[in-house]
């Protein structure tokens, strides 16, 4: 049977097949991630100075789902003394940021320990006498 096509997969979170919803997550869990975000943000509201972790304690939700939030900038917060995984995903986002800085400025200039490029001028002058 071939007529479920690409438009159907499994739920990442209850394993039912469900149709073409964002993310791996069928519409029953969507609705139950939303409801949690509101009581996550609500409570963050309430609690400015808590942690994730302590946040993810009082309402039952996953910490990871929490720092899900925080990253796609749904829930905007800054990390909080004691905010360990928090603190770590934000360092972890800068030593990718400034591998990828790295990276790229070593493609477009190439090894900054060579000054200058004397070879290439006797190349072009040998290449214009032959
Ligand atoms: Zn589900």
């Amino acid at each position: 049977m071939n007529t479920l096509g690409g438009d159907y997969e499994n739920c990442t979170v209850c394993g039912r097949v469900y149709a073409f919803l964002a993310r791996g997550v069928c519409a029953d869990c969507l609705n139950d991630r939303e409801r949690r975000f509101h009581d996550v943000r609500d409570w963050l509201r309430g609690n400015p100075t808590a942690t994730v972790e302590a946040a993810a304690e009082a309402t039952e939700t996953d910490v990871e789902l929490i720092l899900q939030w925080i990253q796609e900038g749904r829930i905007r917060r800054a990390p909080q003394p004691g905010d360990v995984r928090l603190a770590e995903a934000h360092a972890a986002e800068e030593r990718r940021r400034r591998l990828r800085e790295e990276l790229g400025a070593a493609v477009e200039q190439g090894p900054a320990t060579t000054p200058s490029t004397p070879h290439r001028g006797f190349n072009s002058r040998r290449n214009h006498n032959a």
